[in-house]
């Protein structure tokens, strides 16, 4: 997504009185878009990782780690450096060539980098993502100062604790734009996107946002709550925040805990807009199952969460809706949107048979106005559904100098939308303007960010390969939308990996053998083992054991073979627990910290002690009892 705009965004007011116009004119760009593209076909198979790290300084003499507000320093710093070709006398740095593209991202301690160019989709080409995040790792501890570090992790486990960040300030409950009693407005980067998002929802939802996370329940937890009601109380309004939050549970008040947890994306192009539409749905029934696998994300605000997954805290970080809004989940009043506009998604989009109408089963708020341009325009329902379906959000931010554009070469009214309706995959039409000649492209958006580039690497290729393989076998996943939701709600318990069971399709070739879609009942509740590693007994192959099969199939190097064998083994491994997720070693560190007192708290010093082991691991000395198995593989 571009950030070079840089003008005056509209008070919410402002931005309110136009939210009709950004969506007729963001209809008539999406419009031009399909119908410039629609035809096009046979585009190569190109796809792209984006990862996003956050800087920490690391202070040892106090033993304790803080969060530095150096992101456009960071950003600036790697990009006077990027492009030139490197020293590498020390094997440090190796970049010879323009290696990566360094984005700004929502918390000022945060950098997300993504390749410079796609990968291919060669085999030799998917491997490539390896080495590209190593260096752009590399790259980015280059620039960093003295006791900077960078970690692959989603979130920093202290943030919003009483002196979180390296500079001293503190949150202000009554300034300008988040209002939280725990992040000071200055850790949002100062790009004057993210501090208008930030300011945006909270006046559309009328309140601050509440975010509430069950915390893990030991033996002193209960004081830690007691502290923690405490501060609350110190607070206007306290009490109505502690009867919303319920009891036994972590209370977050902004933005930044949601979004300022860093994710694991991968983009895919396919090679025609009908492909695109069904890898979307495809991915969108592995988003929950991709979340359990990478959970990452077990600590919020120093509080050991009784949760491993990021997902629900960002979603109700960005949750815009006012009361009436979301409303009981059953109304049928046209006002009701029953969920945040960062969500899993609600409808399919493919007008392949596989697209059985009853799966569409949860609701899908339309605004009504876009729908009917959409049919009008000779948009098909399916895609004018989904369309209108994004289109039911406002409009967060509006940069008063970009609201007239020109439809025929511009998506930014289109963009405002779709890039603020952050959904488990993104379906993402083609520029307008399009020097690169982009094509359909998929975003599949739910992994969390595992320690070290191996890990990173197999996930993102592994999500290429499967993708590749669902297209190529003309594989079936489809579930009823409602069974996605609530494996997405499972994917986030503790180690969900080894304690859950989720829906998934028992055959997923049955379509190629039977001569009715819905001949048999085939959406049961299995294990990830089962899932991912197979179950001979019900012949089911396993995800792992389909993306073998077309993997035999294909040419690549040795080297290549070798590694990608590797990543599958490493996937298989993680499904069946016997490599825990990155959620469940960091709970295990923290609970069998010395300095751990049983109160679910993750003090200054157990946090320092916890980054500096993951340092460790993300630069391979994975001599960890958990992490154990995966050290031979990391080191390769
Ligand atoms: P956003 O934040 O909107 O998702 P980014 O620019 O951060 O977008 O990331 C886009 C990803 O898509 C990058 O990994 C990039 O390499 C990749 N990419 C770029 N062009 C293509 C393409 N034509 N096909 C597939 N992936 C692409
Ligand atoms: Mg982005
Ligand atoms: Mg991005
Ligand atoms: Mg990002
Ligand atoms: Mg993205
Ligand atoms: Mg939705």
């Amino acid at each position: 997504m571009g950030l070079l705009t840089v003008g005056q965004p509209l008070s919410w007011s402002s931005t309110k009185s136009k939210a009709e116009y950004i969506r007729q004119h963001g209809i008539i760009q999406f419009v031009n878009s399909y119908n410039k593209y629609k035809d096009n076909s046979n585009a190569p198979f190109l796809w792209g990782d984006e990862v996003e790290f956050f800087v920490c300084q690391m202070e040892e003499t106090e033993k304790r780690a803080r969060l530095p507000f150096s992101a456009p320093e960071v950003i600036a710093k790697l990009e006077s450096i990027s492009e030139e070709a490197l020293d590498d006398s020390e094997g440090e740095v190796m970049a010879k060539e323009k290696l990566a593209i360094w984005h700004p991202e929502y918390a000022n301690w945060m950098i997300e980098a993504t390749p410079a160019a796609p990968y291919d989709g060669t085999l030799d080409g998917i491997v490539r993502v390896q080495d590209n995040m190593a260096n752009r790792r590399k790259l980015l501890l280059s620039v960093l100062t003295d006791g900077q570090e960078v970690f692959t992790l989603p979130v920093f486990p202290r943030l919003g604790c009483e002196s979180f960040t390296v500079e001293d300030v503190k949150p202000d409950p009554n300034g300008e734009v988040s209002k939280s009693m725990y992040i000071p407005d200055a850790s949002i980067q100062p790009h004057p996107r993210f501090p208008t998002l930030t300011r945006n929802i909270r006046e559309r939802r009328g309140e601050k946002v509440l975010i509430s996370v069950p915390a893990f329940q030991d033996k002193n937890t209960a004081s830690t709550m007691e502290t923690q009601a405490k501060k609350i109380l110190d607070n206007e309004g306290g009490n109505e925040i502690l009867a919303q939050l319920g009891d036994n549970s972590i209370y977050m008040d902004a933005m930044a805990f949601g979004m300022g947890a860093g994710c694991l994306q991968v983009t895919f192009q396919s090679a025609d807009v009908s492909q695109a539409r069904l890898l979307y749905d495809q991915l969108a029934v592995l988003g929950p199952i991709m979340l359990a696998m990478t959970a990452a994300s077990p600590i919020w605000k120093g509080i050991l969460a009784d949760i491993d997954a990021r997902w629900n805290i960002i979603s109700a970080s960005v949750d815009d809706r006012p009361r009436e809004e979301r409303g009981p989940k059953e109304s049928s009043e046209n006002k009701v949107l029953p969920k945040s506009r960062y969500s899993t998604i609600d409808c399919y989009i493919s007008e392949s048979d596989m697209n059985r109408e009853h799966f569409n089963d949860v609701a899908i708020p339309m605004d009504e106005t876009s729908y009917e341009d959409l049919l009008s325009q000779g948009i098909d329902s399916r895609m004018a559904r989904h369309v209108a379906h994004l289109f039911v959000r406002d409009p967060l931010v509006i940069f008063e100098d970009k609201l007239s554009v020109n439809n025929e070469t511009q998506t930014d009214h289109m963009e405002n939308l779709w890039s603020t309706n952050w959904n488990s995959v993104r379906f993402k039409p083609p520029p307008l303007t399009n020097p690169h000649g982009i094509q359909w492209r998929v975003e599949f958006r739910t992994m969390e960010l595992g320690l070290t580039d191996f890990e990173n690497a197999a996930f993102s290729s592994f999500m290429i390969l499967l993708a590749q393989t669902i297209a190529a076998k003309k594989l079936d996943l489809y579930m009823p939308i409602s069974k996605v939701d609530e494996n997405m709600d499972r994917a986030h318990k503790r180690n969900a990996v080894e304690n859950q069971k989720f829906y998934f399709r028992q055959c997923v070739d049955c379509h190629l053998r039977d001569e009715k879609l819905d001949s048999r009942p085939c959406v049961k509740e299995f294990t990830m083992d089962q899932i991912v590693n197979g179950d001979s007994t019900l012949g089911m192959k396993g995800l792992v054991g389909l993306v073998r099969d077309y993997v035999n199939e294909r040419p690549g190097t040795k080297e290549t073979l070798s590694r990608i064998e590797l990543y599958l083994d490493f996937i298989s491994l993680r499904a069946s627990g016997k490599i825990p997720t990155t959620a469940e070693w960091l709970r295990q560190e923290v609970l069998s910290h010395e300095a751990y007192k049983f109160d679910s708290v993750v003090s200054e010093e157990i946090c320092y002690d916890l980054l500096i082991k993951c340092k460790a691991i993300a630069e391979g000395q994975a001599n960890d009892k958990l992490y154990g198995k995966l050290a031979p593989m990391v080191a390769e």
